[in-house]
């Protein structure tokens, strides 16, 4: 069996919290446990899965976990000497010849180990170049480094290191609600707060038959790529269209954005009411888009009770773009279907909607009507992850 080590992040720092947190973090492991058909160990500030798995199939698994910061296969050995040269061999042997720089890297947390961490880290060098290692020595900033750890009982040895998600477990209980169209930018926003901790819902406004099918197909698409960083998500597509035409049968059009936004606010806060959330996340972005304006943002908010939050708020699109590339939503976001907000969306938005005026539009509109009819044909899925 292959042996994993898995290192938490920010989490060790979190005292007497910590078992909390990691209770939370092996709610969501031990499911995926079960499809690799593997085991875990935790100790004091780390994780050891053991598995047969593909190491692929384990890396998808497990670095898609919040609270993880980093995940190595280890070799584990005994505390004798010899064994530990022979183990550091046969994981350094494939990366003779490949010009890679290389450094050896002891740790001892086992103090009544007899042979202290620098000794041991040149005894275990000077024996791999006697026996044909060719790589150049870089001690700061090497290629491939080789972790020696002397734990309790035995020896963990790694060369590999596959970066994680970082940040905090998903505490099962801090709902938030994602407006998720399908664009580029809420999927990252929905992401940077599972990272922190969140556990999503998301939320879409469906215009039909303004959008098309294949709009929705996409949004719950990106949710089910979502929901690999939490194990399950829930969807709630709302039916917008009663809403979309009261506001463009009376309303000036260049207050369209801000108004459905409004209307977007309010369902989502009924919505989270209902499955006791604690805030509303969009993707917006201070001056992405003409509407995206500071003004706008307080007029859409006005009298919502939750927390907006807007974690893109400050990126520009290259660094929403690089992490929606990364975690693999990017290809989906671009396909081109078009969203009721680009359909409808009026030749010059508003840039300073005026409160007194949104209000003076809104009242001509049954706005408690138009709310529960949204809300009465709402289609809720739950959503879970493949991974391939
Ligand atoms: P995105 O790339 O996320 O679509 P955007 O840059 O296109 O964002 P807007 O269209 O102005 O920006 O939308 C701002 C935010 O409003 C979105 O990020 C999303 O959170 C929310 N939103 C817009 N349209 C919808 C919709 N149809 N369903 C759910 N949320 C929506
Ligand atoms: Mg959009």
């Amino acid at each position: 069996m292959q042996s994993y080590l898995l290192r938490y992040g920010e989490l060790v720092l979190k005292g007497r919290n910590r078992r909390n947190f990691v209770n939370e973090l092996l709610a969501v492991l031990k499911p995926r446990l079960k499809i690799l058909d593997g085991r875990f160990r935790s100790l004091h500030k780390k994780l050891i899965v053991t598995t047969d798995a593909p190491p692929e199939q384990v890396r998808a698994l497990l670095s898609t976990i919040a609270g993880i910061t980093s995940i190595s296969p280890v070799y584990i050995c005994s505390h004798d000497p010899d064994e530990i040269i022979e183990c550091a061999w046969t994981l350094v042997k494939p990366f003779i010849g490949s010009g890679r720089s290389f450094s050896v890297r002891a740790k001892r947390p086992n103090k009544r180990f007899p042979i202290r961490s620098t000794e041991l880290q040149t005894m275990v060098a000077d024996s791999l170049y006697m026996r044909g290692l060719d790589l150049p020595v870089d001690l700061k900033n090497a290629d491939l480094n080789l972790n020696i750890s002397t734990e309790v009982h035995d020896t963990w040895l790694s060369v590999e290191k596959w970066p994680a998600m970082g940040g905090l477990p998903i505490q099962k209980r801090n709902v938030h609600g994602l407006l998720l169209s399908g664009g580029i930018d809420s999927p990252v926003a929905g992401y940077l707060i599972q990272k922190r901790g969140g556990q999503i819902q998301a939320i879409y406004f469906h215009t039909p038959p303004y959008t098309v099918e294949e709009a929705k197909d996409k949004v719950i698409e990106l949710a089910q790529i979502l929901s690999k960083f939490q194990n399950q998500l829930k969807l709630h597509i709302v039916s917008f269209t009663g809403v979309m035409k009261a506001i463009v049968a009376d309303c000036d059009p260049s207050c369209m954005v801000v108004l459905s936004r409004r209307f977007m606010m309010r369902i989502a806060t009924e919505i989270m009411r209902q499955e006791s959330g604690h805030s509303i996340i969009t993707g917006e972005c201070l001056g992405q888009v003409a509407s995206q304006t500071i003004e706008n943002m307080g007029v859409i908010g006005e009298d919502v009770p939750y927390p907006i939050l807007r974690p893109l708020i400050g990126m520009d699109k290259q660094e929403i773009i690089r992490v929606a590339r990364r975690i693999g939503t990017y290809e989906t976001s671009i396909q081109p279907f078009e969203d009721c907000c680009s359909l409808f969306a009026p030749a010059e938005p508003a840039t300073r909607v005026s409160l007194r005026k949104i209000h003076r539009m809104e009242s001509a509109l049954k706005i408690d009507d138009l709310v529960s009819q949204a809300l009465n044909q709402t289609e809720t899925m739950i959503l879970t992850p493949k991974f391939t």
